[in-house]
Formats: C-alpha cells, structure tokens, sequence
C-alpha cells in the first residue's frame, strides 16, 4: 500500500469523505517522502464568514447547556479519541514526519485534556470575598465568553486545538479552528472524530466547533472578527507580531504561543547519565521541531569535556530515518524552506567561529525509493564561545548551541539573555543552584525545570513562556478562566444602603 493509499484508508475509517482529500487547491505533502498525498479544497472569505456567525449563534445557545452537561460532550470525546488513538496517531505521523510514539503521544494528550476539561467542567468556581459592608456579600462568577478562534502550527498539529477546545467547549463556549496549511488532514480526521461525539451526546448547535481551511488570510479574519472575543494563535514570533496589535487594537484578548529558545545549564554535580539522556531526546526528539526543543546547552568548564564527547557521540550514531519504523530516533524535517532555514543558520554560525558536528542531509531510503522531497538531516552539535545573533533566534530544526561557563551567574545570565522566554533547565544536584534557578532572580522562563528537560510538558500544569514567546498560557492549572468573562458581583441583604470606603450621599 503506498502512503497515499493508507492516508485514504485512515481518512475513510475515520469518517472523512475521499472528496474531502482529492479534490482541492491544497497540495498536501507527507515529509517522510516528500510525495503529494492529498488536495485538500480550502474555505473560502464569504463560507469563513458564515461559519464565525454560525459559531457565535451557536455559542448563543451552548451557554445555556449546564457546565457538568458541557463537560459530558468533552468525556465522549475523549473516548472517541481514545478508539482512533492508532489511526489518528499514524496520520500525524504521516503529516508531520513524527516518530510514531510520538504521533500516539499527541493523541494521547487530547485525551489526557480531554479528562482533565471534564473534571473542570464540575469546578469552574469563582470566589466568595468578605464585605468591608455590613450584610453584604461578594462573589465573583464566571460565564461563558463567545466565540474562541483557534490557529494552530503543524508541529502539533492537533494537540494545540484539544487544549484550547476542551477547555472552551467546557467554558461554554464555541470555537473555530483554522490549522496550519501543512497539515488539514489531521484536522479534517479531529473534525470527524468530534462530530461523532457530538452526536453521541445527543446532538450540538450547528457551528459548534468548525474548522477552516486555508492559509494565513484566513487566520487573519478570525483576528480581525468582532465576533470572536479571544484567539489562541500558536506559531512563529512573527506570527504573533503581524496578530498582537490587531488584537489589541480591538480589545480582544489573546492567547499567543510563539517561538522559544530553551535552554539547559549543567552544573558542575549534574547526574550526566541522566542528563545526556535528557538532552538527546529535547534537542533531537521531533528533528528539533517543538516549540520547547532544546536549542542552547550551558555546559560548566569542570564537565565540558567530558559531557561533550559523550553527546557527540550519540549525535553521530543516533538512527535518523523513516519515522514510522523501528529503532527510529529522528524523522525528516517538514520541508525544504525548514531545511534552507537549518542550512543558514549553520552557516552563519561558521562565520562567528562555531564548530559544528553533523548539520547535513542524510539521504535515506523509505518503500525502496531514494527521496528527493524529503529532508533528512544529522541533528547539528554547534559549539560557539559566545551567544552570537544566531544563537539569539530559534531556528525551527535540530540544532544544539553548547557554551561552556565558569561560575553560576554568569550562566544564569547567558541562560537569560535572549528575546524568548518558554522553557528551560537545570541539572544538577546542588539545592541552592535548583532552587535559585526556579527562583524569580533564576529563570525567565514560563517553564523551568530541574533534571529534566526542556521538552515534553504534561497537560495538567499551565503551558507558556514569556516575552517574545507571547505571555500566554494554555492547558492545566487556571488557564481556562482565559476562556471566560469574570463578574463581580455585590449582594445587599439589608436594609441600609452603606457607601464603599466610608462615601456619604445622603439625599
Ligand atoms: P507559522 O507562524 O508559520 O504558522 C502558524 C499558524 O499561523 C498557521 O496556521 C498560519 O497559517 C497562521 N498564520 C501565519 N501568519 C498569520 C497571520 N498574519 N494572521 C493569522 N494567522 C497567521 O508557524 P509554524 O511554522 O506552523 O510553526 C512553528 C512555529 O510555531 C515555531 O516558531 C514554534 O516555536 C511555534 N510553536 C509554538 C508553540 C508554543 O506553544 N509556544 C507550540 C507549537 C509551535
């Protein structure tokens, strides 16, 4: 069976018409070998349009649906998700070039937020708040906010819709989805999966959760929609600086999900087995494709020497290939522009001294033919004596800038001085180098780690980083009051009319 066969094959089983995946404007490439896989037909500005209406009247109605009932729909999703976890983890495999444990992994976190929005849906509790007024009484309440715009990148290709979608479906209220343009497939087969859960519950509002598909335009009129109140937009920093202002301009709230530039300091008592470890899955896991993929590693002098070699080492031999075999540690790049942009920054890194292992392409065989679309590389160790401009920007592909350091501060301060602020790490054993790293003079981060890696959060706490990484935060902890309006409210049950701070107004 070729790709595009099995890709029909899954589609089909799980719902999506044949139509839906051949007879469109959308070229769809699988990067494992680099071949078509699909035309995919995209939406058009006047059915977008329709569609956001339709989603704020459906959000009109879901409102009134008690949270607990909400929470039910987002539970039958979740055994739905739980059915197809094979199918639908193979396709982003197929989509993204994942390996395949990763691909499950993705479709085992929307069912992990999937339960976690479920419970949530019981607790979505505001605060009662003492009086400073005789026989009053405060309390906050949370209600439902309207329409939530959705735009998602293709590394996680529908991991990001389930946090943001459990949650706001659970909130009460409706979402509208327009993924990454490289990869519609998981996002039709997730539609699929939904309205089957929706009618399992007992039917939805029409426009409940709908997806768009098409390019930036279309991201650009969820942005610019007055009926829709909040967007979550997940991707580059430049993304995120075209949508910010327009946002901001209009007072909706957002969500942003933009680039990191993790990095890792190893301290002179680092456990190193556990460490390389460590590192070799957040810097090579996903071809350095995360958001939180280990992109600088701040290495003290006294282990340099031998920590390095070590990871050179596993650099030179680790098993780079089809994604969906076997032994496979790391799969192709998304495309040729993720390849220029790898080979660039390489370069420049040359020119400001750095010595590089690996960093080229691999030619790789997959169902016996040599691929010419398909981008395979040796994930690139760069070690550099200072953190040059290139150093400084996240290059989406497996690149690991090591630095060496003498004392702690000026670790934690390299660790620092870069524009993104997502996730980062410590090893080490020494307590006051653990605890002043998570302190607030340690790192900037919205992630911060100790004897673990960058990569790889779980769903249960707040997922986000700072400055140009956005400042949103999505997934567990608080981050679905994101998806509500709060309300204050003031309840007199007396019989006097006292003023707040001590005000007179007698009449
Ligand atoms: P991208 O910025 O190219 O595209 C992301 C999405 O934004 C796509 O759906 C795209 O169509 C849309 N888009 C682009 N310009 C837009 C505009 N002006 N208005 C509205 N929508 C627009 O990103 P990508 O290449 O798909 O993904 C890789 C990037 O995403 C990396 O920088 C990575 O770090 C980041 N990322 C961040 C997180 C996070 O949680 N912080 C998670 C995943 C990926």
């Amino acid at each position: 069976m070729t790709i595009q066969q099995e890709v029909e094959s899954i589609l089909a089983a799980l719902g999506v018409p044949v139509a839906a995946i051949t007879k469109g404007e959308l070229t769809v490439r699988t990067p494992i070998t680099g071949e078509v896989i699909a035309q995919v037909p995209t939406i058009t500005a006047e059915a977008a349009q329709k569609a956001i209406v339709q989603a704020h009247a459906a959000y009109l109605e879901w409102r009134n649906v008690p949270a607990p009932k909400r929470g039910e729909l987002i539970r039958i999703l979740g055994e739905e998700l739980r059915a197809n976890i094979e199918p639908l983890g193979r396709l982003v495999t197929i989509e993204t070039g994942k390996l395949l444990s990763e691909g499950q992994g993705e479709v085992q976190e929307m069912i992990d937020i999937c339960t976690f929005a479920a419970g949530l849906s019981r607790q979505l509790a505001g605060l009662t708040v003492p009086s400073e007024r005789s026989k009053h009484r405060m309390m906050e309440t949370w209600h439902p906010l309207g329409v939530v715009g959705v735009i998602s990148a293709f590394n996680f290709p529908v991991a990001v819709w389930s946090w943001n979608a459990a949650l706001a479906l659970v909130c009460g209220d409706s979402v509208v989805w327009k993924p990454s343009e490289k990869t519609p497939l998981t996002a039709l087969a997730t539609q699929a999966i939904f309205e089957r859960a929706a009618k399992k519950f007992g039917g939805t509002p029409s426009g409940l959760a709908t997806l768009l598909i098409g390019d930036a335009k279309v991201g650009e009129q969820l942005v610019d929609s007055p009926l829709i109140p909040l967007v979550s937009a997940t991707g580059s920093t430049a993304m995120g600086r075209a949508v910010a202002p327009k946002l901001a301009a209009r007072f909706a709230k957002a969500i942003l999900e933009l680039g990191g530039n993790n990095a890792a300091i190893v301290a002179p008592t680092a456990d190193l087995d556990l460490t390389l470890r460590a590192i070799a899955f957040s810097a090579m896991g996903t071809a350095g494709q995360r958001c939180t993929t280990l992109r600088r590693l701040i290495v003290h002098e006294s282990v340099y020497d031998k920590l390095v070699p070590q990871l050179k080492k596993v650099y030179g031999s680790v098993v780079i290939g089809d994604p969906g075999a076997q032994g496979t540690l790391v799969g192709p790049l998304i495309d040729e522009r993720s390849f220029n942009a790898m080979q660039k920054s390489l370069e420049e890194a040359r020119s400001a001294g750095a010595t590089i292992t690996g960093g080229e392409r691999i030619s790789t065989q997959i169902d016996n033919k040599q691929n010419p679309a398909a981008f395979y590389v040796r994930p690139a160790l760069v070690e550099i004596s200072s953190q040059a401009e290139v150093v400084k920007r996240e290059t989406f592909a497996p690149i690991l800038y090591v630095l060496k350091y003498t004392d702690f501060a000026g670790a934690l301060a390299l660790h620092n001085d870069v524009p993104q602020g997502l996730s980062s790490s410590i090893f080490t054993m020494n307590l006051r180098e653990a605890e002043l790293f998570l302190s607030a003079t340690g790192s900037d981060c919205g992630i911060a780690n100790v004897n673990i890696g960058t990569s790889g959060a779980e769903i249960g706490g707040a997922f986000g980083g700072e400055k140009e990484t956005g400042g949103g935060r999505e997934s567990g902890s608080d981050a679905w009051k994101q998806y509500m309006r709060r309300a204050t409210n003031t309840i007199n049950y007396g019989t006097d009319l006292p003023l707040a701070q001590g005000v007179s107004f007698d009449i």
